[in-house]
């Protein structure tokens, strides 16, 4: 067996200790066994183990993407106006900080509300256009044509979203939101229902790892700042309230999602795509976290 396929089969005995998602009933569905990998290197290598070919919701790790076309549309300054860059010790969908903390702008782009808030600075003349270009740049990062919604998870979101419709009739409240909320929650709940695989994770991965270019044909999509603006909040936000103890074990700017993937950036080297639906507490994926703490000793991939 080769070391990757080792790793996967080791961290398959977290999965039981976890549950897949169910707030988002669709979610319910997804294979709480399923653990996989994909990396693709800054040369095109590819390599890959375990259920890496199982197709999930991309959920919050769009929330990166959204950030660099925020950024990309508006600038730093205004966007994090809007939105704070500081790390938080509550859930990924809570409430109390919002009105609490950081005079009353969203924690930071990564957890819900912030996302929200990103979203709602995206340009377009109506919510069909706002997602569609959302829906575009993922393509192009991934260099993949064929990427899709899961309709059946939109509706299951959209049915079902109230505390991020409770999150956004906040934020539209004190003025942080300024477009119609409904349209806003539209291209959320999109966005999140992408349908990917490890392998559109990975290469996602490498174009931040590449500082914003493709590295599979030199084309620039992220202006260099950008890119890197992008990767610091995964550093320091990505896992959500466990990105402090992500980054002592791991050391990777990360993104998780709660349909169970983790895209993964080693800057100058690689990209990494994880799945594995089964999530801890935090609602990361636990063998997913595992899987990358193996890669990362073993490689050396820690950037501090
Ligand atoms: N769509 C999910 C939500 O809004 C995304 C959350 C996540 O992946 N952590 O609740």
């Amino acid at each position: 067996m080769n070391t990757l396929e080792e790793i996967i089969s080791e961290n398959r005995k977290y999965l039981d200790r976890g549950e897949v998602a169910s707030y988002i009933p669709e979610l319910k569905k997804a294979n709480k066994n399923a653990l996989g990998l994909y990396i693709t290197t800054l040369n095109g290598e590819e390599y890959f183990a375990g259920d890496y070919d199982t197709k999930f919701t991309i959920q919050s790790i769009s929330k990166i993407i959204t950030l660099a076309l925020a950024i990309m549309d508006n600038g730093k300054d205004y966007v994090f106006s809007k939105v704070g860059m500081e790390p938080t010790t509550e859930a990924f969908n809570s409430i109390i900080d919002l009105e609490l903390k950081n005079l009353n702008k969203p924690l930071n782009p990564m957890i819900n509300a912030g996302a929200i808030a990103t979203v709602s600075m995206i340009k377009g003349k109506d919510k069909n256009e706002v997602f569609n270009r959302i829906l575009e740049f993922t393509k192009k990062l991934c260099g993949n044509e064929n990427l899709k919604v899961d309709e059946s998870v939109y509706t299951s979101e959209n049915r079902t979203g109230n505390r991020n419709r409770a999150l956004a009739y906040f934020m539209k409240s004190t003025g942080i939101i300024e477009k119609d909320v409904e349209e806003v929650l539209y291209a959320y709940f999109k966005q999140c229902s992408i349908e990917v695989t490890c392998k559109d994770l990975s290469r996602i991965a490498t174009v931040f790892a590449n500082e914003g270019v493709l590295p599979w044909n030199e084309e620039r999509v992220i202006p260099k700042e950008i890119a890197r603006i992008v990767k610091t909040i995964m550093a320091t936000c990505g896992m959500y309230d466990a990105s402090g103890e992500f980054a002592v074990n791991i050391g990777l700017p990360s993104k998780s999602g709660v349909g169970g993937g983790i895209l993964a950036v080693a800057p100058g080297k690689m990209g990494i795509g994880i799945v594995g639906p089964s999530l801890d507490k935090k609602g990361n994926s636990i063998g997913g976290v595992e899987v990358l703490k193996d890669l990362s000793e073993k490689f050396d991939l820690n950037i501090f």
